[in-house]
């Protein structure tokens, strides 16, 4: 599932260069989560990392308008990183 981000956000910034997948970017209020490149971190991590490092409690959650297996998450990092090879574990 991708994740997004809620209403809480208070535009640190500190998520977006966390992001491997270059997935977040600052919105016209808050920050925002494209769920087109959005893996939950699947493929890099073990966690999402936009979570670990938001200092705001369930600001970034997973998005249920975005439900997706771990298999379609893992064809969307390898789409999104061709030529390379998920993290062990992260799948
Ligand atoms: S869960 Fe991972 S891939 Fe998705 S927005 Fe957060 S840091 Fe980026
Ligand atoms: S780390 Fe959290 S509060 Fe900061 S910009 Fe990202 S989502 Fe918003």
């Amino acid at each position: 599932m991708a994740y997004k981000i809620t209403e809480e956000c208070i535009s640190c910034g500190a998520c977006e260069p966390e992001c491997k997948n270059e997935a977040i970017s600052e919105g016209e209020t808050i920050y925002v989560v494209d769920p087109d490149k959005c893996t939950g971190c699947v493929g890099w991590y073990d966690t999402p990392r936009c979570v670990e490092v938001c200092p705001i409690d369930d600001c970034c959650i997973p998005d249920p308008e975005h439900e997706e297996t771990k298999e379609q998450l893992l064809a969307k990092w390898r789409k999104l990183n061709p030529g390379e090879e998920p993290a062990p574990g992260t799948y």
